[in-house]
């Protein structure tokens, strides 16, 4: 009897889609082709984001970390997002907390001390993301190797690139980093839209964030954020407890932490309770104070005690609205996200703004997770359709030429990944390197941009100038990464450097490049078509020089002295700036150096079509070959 081979504890590879929350880590995935937040063995979705070392070295993460916090609160770290990517100089408001913030090794980089060791944010974030990932694997027998991982929008690139590293350090390739408004728009699948603007309202326990996304042929751009990190559910936890305690019972509970903690946890459940029913009733007993509350609070009492924190989160709407210049009739969609737009009031606050309800038919703390999770597989080529593309290169990004002006191959606001190739060839004869100088801004000449990378393509066989082809491509990635590769296609010679355009970069710097290039619009398209003017001269003087001496045979006297002097009434007016000048004197050379060209041509014909002329083969009526064209070949 044959027995099938069984299989058994078999693993599938998943990729999946990461929200590494301030507080709380989930982990989505697709499955069918619907995204699903992965519970653990014990049906949790949540992996709190913290992480306690105990004196020997020993940590635990999420909620056995989250418990330890009591009997081991400088141990116990939490809000590790805050300070990701950050010098210690950025991060503020590290007294109140109970762990040391200090200096890493190297670098300007904040760091934790625990027990005399120091612990870096990205390493912390690490085995966070490391917890996460056991959990998830070992309930739906994953192996997850790839993911995608949200940051919020305001996240600069070194954060961007801690929470990365975090990723590695947990073993994970992180295929893409995406902004979580982004992420929770993807969820609703509003990319579908094409185009239209998006306010992502999120409102969690501590922290609240607006973005205003723009979407044009499927591609989500931020084009305003802003925020509160001090504004959230524990707020609205604050307000209600104002409605259950009289004077006297708020001096009996002050300054004492297990009365603290009893009247926050009644509140708060209070508070999740007026989000289904129209009234409540808390009950407090700590009889070792004789506090003893039985109050009952009704929706309309909660709603006006949070009326001005409600306040609050719509003049930061008002503020990102004013930043694009946008009215609240221009925004299309609204969607929530944040355990604390459960709140009836919140969604009705947003449906009496904008006059259209918010989405919330998905799960507020589960959203950014989801629509993560759609990207991964979409990113990992297991969805069908075309990439979703999120993002946008925020400058042009190019190569300097001879004369100090730039090529832009890949413009501003670019889809990536994209892909860009210009040629480009030798200005010299016999130039046997090339440099080649990545640029990125707005404006039109290097000096004005901002330097990316250099590198030589050497090994060019000697040629004349303007006969070798350097093929320059650009492509960068869907992580941002540019990879500028220069080949000459007779050799086959090639060189290439890999640099992430980003980085260093934030918004305001990149918003103050775009404002420069407005600004200088004018005389930097002057000072580029100058610079080119000059390019082509100094050509065209080196060919005259060349046609002199080389074909000295076909110059009679008058000629070279006319040709002489248009040469030196050129080279006089480059030294000058002046347009008009620079293109006069070159039409005078190129006129006198005409006939020159002409006589090389009919002889190089002669050779090749016996005897016919230059205007028998090329036709009279212009398309004359001009000096520099024999000169390319
Ligand atoms: P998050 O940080 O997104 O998980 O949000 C957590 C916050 O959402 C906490 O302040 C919770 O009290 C709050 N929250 C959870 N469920 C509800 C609910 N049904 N109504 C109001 N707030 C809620």
């Amino acid at each position: 009897m044959q027995i099938p081979l069984q299989v058994k504890g078999q693993t599938t590879d998943a990729v999946v889609g990461i929200d590494l929350g301030t507080t709380n880590t989930l982990i989505a995935r697709m499955v069918d082709g619907v995204p699903h937040v992965i519970a653990d063995r014990h049906g949790r979705v949540i992996t709190p984001s913290v992480i306690s070392i105990d004196e020997e070295g020993v940590a635990v993460v999420g909620d056995e970390a989250k418990h330890r916090a009591l009997i081991n609160p400088s141990g116990t770290l939490h809000s590790i997002k805050r300070f990701m990517g950050r010098g210690l100089a950025d991060v503020t408001d590290v007294a109140h907390l109970p762990y040391k913030v200090v200096r890493a090794d190297m670098g300007e980089q904040a760091a934790f001390l625990v027990h005399g060791r120091k612990f870096l944010p990205q390493e912390l974030s690490g085995m966070v993301l490391a917890e996460a990932k056991k959990r998830a694997e070992r309930s739906e027998r994953l192996r997850i190797r790839r993911a995608v991982i949200t940051v919020p929008a305001y996240f600069d690139d070194a954060q961007r690139q801690a929470t990365r590293d975090a990723g590695r350090i947990a073993g994970i390739d992180v295929l893409r980093i995406i902004n979580e408004p982004t992420a929770a728009a993807l969820a609703y699948g509003l990319d579908k839209k094409k185009r239209g603007t998006v306010l992502v309202y999120d409102l969690g326990g501590g922290t609240f964030d607006v973005s205003l996304l723009k979407l044009s042929d499927g591609v989500f751009k931020v084009i305003a954020t802003t925020g509160n990190t001090r504004l959230g559910g524990d707020d609205f936890d604050d307000a209600l407890s104002t409605l259950l305690l009289d004077a006297s019972q708020r001096a009996l509970v002050a300054g004492h932490a297990q009365a603290l903690r009893a009247l926050k946890t009644a509140s708060e459940t209070a508070k999740i309770a007026l989000s289904d029913a129209d009234e409540t009733t808390v009950r407090i007993d700590l009889a070792e104070l004789g506090l003893h509350v039985d109050k009952t609070v009704t929706r309309a009492e909660y709603e006006a005690a949070i009326t001005p924190l409600l306040d609050q989160t719509m003049k930061a709407i008002d503020f990102v609205l004013e930043e694009a210049d946008l009215d609240h009739d221009d925004v299309d969609e609204i969607v929530c996200v944040g355990g604390s737009t459960r709140t009836p009031s919140v969604r009705a606050r947003l449906a009496e703004a904008f006059g259209k309800p918010p989405h919330t038919s998905l799960d507020p703390d589960q959203v950014v997770a989801m629509g993560a999770a759609i990207q991964a597989s979409v990113v990992a080529g297991d969805s069908e359709g075309a990439a979703v593309l999120l993002d946008v290169t925020p400058l042009s990004i190019g190569i300097e030429t001879y004369g100090g002006g730039v090529t832009k191959l890949i413009w501003r606001n670019s889809p990536i990944p994209i892909r860009a190739t210009e040629g480009f060839t030798t200005y010299v004869d016999d130039q046997t390197a090339v440099a080649i100088h990545v640029l990125q801004g707005e404006r039109e000449m290097a000096a004005d941009l901002r330097s990316l990378g250099r590198f030589v393509l050497r090994g060019i066989p000697p040629m004349s100038a303007g006969m070798p082809r350097v093929l320059v491509e650009f492509f960068i990635d869907a992580n941002g990464i540019l990879k500028v590769t220069a080949k000459e296609m007779t050799s086959n010679t090639e060189a290439s450097i890999e640099v992430r355009p980003t980085y260093g970069l934030n918004d305001e710097q990149v918003e103050d490049m775009i404002l420069d290039s407005i600004e200088h619009a004018e005389e930097d398209i002057n000072a580029h078509i100058v610079a080119d003017l000059k390019t082509d001269a100094g050509s065209t003087i080196r060919f005259s020089r060349k046609a002199l001496k080389e074909q000295a045979h076909l110059v009679p006297p008058a000629m070279r002295a006319a040709v002489e002097a248009a040469i030196a009434g050129l080279e006089a007016v480059l030294q000058t700036n002046d347009k008009e000048l620079i293109e006069a004197a070159a039409e005078v050379l190129n006129e006198n150096t005409a006939p020159i060209a002409n006589a090389l041509m009919d002889e190089v014909l002669r050779v090749t079509v016996k005897g016919r002329t230059i205007g028998d083969v090329v036709g009279t009526d212009g398309q004359r070959t001009s000096a520099r064209d024999i000169q390319l070949g």
